[in-house]
């Protein structure tokens, strides 16, 4: 599963699931480009932690749901590496309530951060990508966009879209040497499950399989598969790492 002398852009790559992926991709030789929105001190760390081991990395500052910096990004990693070889939309946000009392505020930021986001690195990277006739894409879903969740109708409807959004670029741009696919995690141990109370946990728990909840590294070996060359005749799928919890 060599992704060695590749260069790789991760949405969000700070904390969580993002870090990992840029370790994991780093570890296998790539060179990491990764955003972040404002933890500048922990993006500075995670860049030299990346170059110790003798390859490249970029942090750069930006809001995922903002196309204009999203283009920026992508400019800036291919004027300094020239190509963008694996595109990682990891970013996303959770804004939980029952429809009933969920805000207006509350559809428009996940869906912006979420949806909005992969719409705007991958209409970002897929002529630089159609240029090189090789690409490829990962975005992050999440098993609630397959199942749906009680409390989650913004989350779920984020996670659905982007599902379908990668199988429809998938078929767009199969024909140009892009694969784009999509990694639906279950329950992962970050901060954004932090958030959960025991009870909500307990229950999540109780439905998988595998009887653990993920951790990042699970689900950033998923991505660095899908980043590689063992991972070419793949397109179009939706890969869960869920310990069996959607099945
Ligand atoms: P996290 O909260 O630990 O990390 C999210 C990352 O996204 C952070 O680095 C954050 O700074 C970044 N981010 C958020 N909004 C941003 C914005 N507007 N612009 C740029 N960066 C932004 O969460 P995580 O659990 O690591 O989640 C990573 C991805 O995995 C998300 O897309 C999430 O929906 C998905 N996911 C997580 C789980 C889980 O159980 N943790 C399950 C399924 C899917």
């Amino acid at each position: 599963m060599t992704v060695s002398g590749k260069n790789a852009l991760v949405t969000g790559g700070t904390r969580g699931i993002g870090r990992a992926v840029v370790e994991a991709l780093s570890d296998a030789g790539a060179n990491v480009a990764f955003t972040f929105r404002s933890s500048a001190d922990e993006a500075a760390a995670l860049a030299s932690e990346v170059e110790g081991k003798g390859v490249k990395a970029l942090a750069i500052q930006g809001d995922a749901a903002d196309f204009e910096a999203a283009g920026k990004t992508i400019d800036q990693v291919v004027s300094e590496w020239g190509s963008i070889d694996i595109l990682v939309n990891n970013a996303g946000i959770t804004k939980d309530g029952l429809l009933l009392r969920l805000k207006e505020e509350d559809w428009d930021a996940v869906i912006g951060t979420n949806l909005k986001s992969v719409f705007n690195y991958c209409k970002s990277a897929y002529r630089q990508m159609m240029k090189q006739r090789s690409g490829k894409i990962i975005n992050m879903a999440s098993i609630v966009g397959v199942s749906g969740n009680a409390g989650q109708t913004n989350y779920a409807a984020s996670k659905a879209g982007i599902i379908g959004f990668s199988k429809s670029l998938a078929k767009e741009l199969g024909s140009r040497g892009i694969n784009v696919n999509v990694v639906a995690p279950g329950y992962v141990e970050t901060d954004m499950t932090g958030a959960l109370s025991d009870e909500a946990r307990e229950a999540m728990l109780g439905s998988v399989v595998l009887g653990r909840p993920a951790t990042p590294q699970d689900v950033a070996n998923a991505v660095l598969f899908l980043a590689s060359d063992a991972a070419g005749y793949i397109t179009g799928h939706v890969l869960h790492v869920d310990g069996g919890l959607a099945m």
